[in-house]
């Protein structure tokens, strides 16, 4: 991600607030020039004049609702079809934190479409001309909720968890070309998110929560090291490899073709 003559665009869904602001800010410090999409158009107008004045990049923005139709199908023609973009930061993300059966389905449905629907067609659109360069890099925003579910976020968790698998078979699939696709799981960070939520930020344990300044730089700095996955507030990183070990042992485990002894009858 570091150098190219040509001109270099990155991509940044949810750039409006939160970390898709942050990666916004350090992306053209690293001299890319950007397309910011969100929902608020006036955000992102303001952060982009913002970032054109302080790095000299040129700064475009994107208003799109990535749950509607014709929005996104507007963001996946840009990725399809402008050979500059190098970056697709997949960013935007909804949670709803409430009980499954008590909360209205409608924001089930929204976490789904954002959080699962439009990063994978948002994938799916940029990855030709990736792999027809054999050059891109895809930043996949899941969360350490993707592999942790509590009572109020089974759908969230889902969503994310969609997103770990995704973006882990995409890894292998893209092995052998110079496309990189980094999976990221932040914890607890400082964002709207929360208030939005249905869970305070207020509510969280301070020393739990990362400000989006660290989190962007630490995940920048394991897509600089080279990293498949990133952990940003996890320092024993051996924690990840004995952890995705048991999981491709259980894996393994499964191969066999008959059930297992504990579950003959008789
Ligand atoms: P945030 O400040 O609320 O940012 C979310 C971004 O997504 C905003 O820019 C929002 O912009 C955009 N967005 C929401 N709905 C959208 C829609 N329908 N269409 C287009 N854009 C939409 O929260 P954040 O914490 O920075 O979230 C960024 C990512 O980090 C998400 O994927 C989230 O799941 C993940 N994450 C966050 C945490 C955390 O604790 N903060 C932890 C783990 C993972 P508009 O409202 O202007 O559309």
């Amino acid at each position: 991600m570091s150098d190219s003559s040509s001109r270099k665009i990155a991509v940044v869904t949810g750039a409006s607030s939160g970390i898709g602001a942050v990666y916004a800010d350090r992306l053209a410090a690293r001299g890319y020039d950007l397309v910011l999409v969100a929902r608020r158009a006036d955000r992102l107008a303001a952060l982009a004049s913002k970032l054109s004045v302080a790095h000299g990049r040129k700064v475009d923005v994107l208003g799109a609702d990535l749950t509607n139709e014709a929005d996104l199908v507007k963001v996946e023609q840009l990725l399809a079809t402008n050979p500059d973009i190098r970056v697709l930061i997949n960013n935007a993300g909804l949670a709803r934190l409430a009980n499954f059966t008590d909360a209205p389905y409608e924001d089930t449905q929204a976490q789904i479409a954002l959080n699962i629907v439009a990063l994978t067609r948002l994938t799916h659109a940029v990855l030709p001309a990736f792999k027809k360069r054999n050059e891109g890099t895809i930043v996949n925003v899941a969360s350490v909720l993707g592999i942790h579910a509590w009572s109020a976020s089974s759908v969230y968790s889902g969503t994310k968890g969609f997103v770990v698998n995704f973006t882990r078979g995409l890894q292998s699939e893209l092995a052998q070309t110079g496309v990189r696709i980094q999976l990221l799981l932040p914890a607890s960070t400082a964002t709207e998110i929360w208030d939005n939520s249905g869970i305070p930020l207020s509510a969280l344990n301070e020393d739990s929560v990362m400000t989006t300044e660290n989190l962007v730089d630490a995940a920048l700095a394991g897509l600089d090291q080279g990293e498949a996955v990133t952990w940003p507030s996890v320092a024993d990183g051996g924690l990840w490899d004995t952890y995705d070990a048991a999981r491709a042992a259980l894996f393994a485990a499964t191969q066999t073709g008959r059930p297992a002894p504990r579950y003959k009858l008789g």
